[in-house]
């Protein structure tokens, strides 16, 4: 099997050391600079699999590597895992924001780090709308729930349920994703901003009827505080 490749950029000395001991222990090849300009440099040479990214850098912060990265259609897909500070909720969505796959806060256990990294390598790159999946199935405590894309569809224990177009989007587009956290902006744009007759562009309201009509199953959509959404992804 291909070692992946993990490329970080983080200035801090210790951090770096730790995060590159656990990776190359589990596997993985690791790359690592300290240096902003010199970590997307590194990048765009080497186009790990996966970049963990610190945001305060020297000469070039995280935020502006992660969004040329990610304008860039040759580094696009690359996965970034941001590396925040504790309660910096702000940093967060702007790093979802300009394209971020995920992210992990500072101080983080060596085994939370892995385990993200394992996730986000296991669910590849954002899947655009083209490549939605048409039947989404997720079974817990004894039932389960399809979202059904191509009849307009929600099954819950068995019983059709009627959502709304925009309930019904949201829904499906969170559980195409599972495990991926979305800001509230991100969600408005692509679920409510594709409906034109929509007044209502406050995504918590939604969020809420949604989960009313999930009844048992309404934890599956996580609030991340500060942040947005995340749909529980059951293998991790
Ligand atoms: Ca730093």
């Amino acid at each position: 099997m291909k070692r992946e490749n993990v490329y970080v950029i983080e200035d801090e000395p210790d951090i770096l050391e730790v995060i590159e001991y656990n990776l190359s222990r589990e596997g993985y090849r690791v790359g690592a600079s300290r240096d902003g300009s010199d970590g997307l440099r590194k990048v765009r040479e080497e186009h790990p699999d996966l970049v963990l990214l610190d945001l305060m850098l020297p000469n070039l912060d995280g935020i502006e590597i992660c969004k040329r990265l990610k304008n860039d259609p040759v580094t696009r897909p690359i996965p970034v895992v941001m590396l925040t500070a504790k309660g910096e909720e702000s940093d967060i969505v702007l790093g979802l924001g300009v394209g971020a796959d995920d992210y992990v806060t500072k101080p983080f256990s060596p085994k939370e780090l892995v385990a993200r990294v394992k996730a986000v390598l296991r669910r590849g790159p954002l899947k655009e709308n083209s490549e939605r999946q048409e039947r989404i199935t997720f079974t817990a405590e004894g039932g389960s729930v399809v979202v059904d894309a191509g009849r307009h569809e929600v099954v819950i224990d068995g019983e059709n349920i009627i959502f709304t177009a925009t309930e019904f989007r949201l829904l499906h587009y969170l559980a195409s994703h599972p495990g991926r956290v979305f800001t509230r902006e991100q969600l408005i744009n692509r679920v409510i901003g594709e409906d034109a007759v929509i007044i209502d562009r406050n995504i918590d309201v939604h969020v809420r009827s949604v989960r009313k009509k999930l009844a048992r199953y309404r934890e599956m959509i996580e609030t991340i505080r500060g942040v947005g959404y995340r749909f529980r992804d059951s293998d991790y």
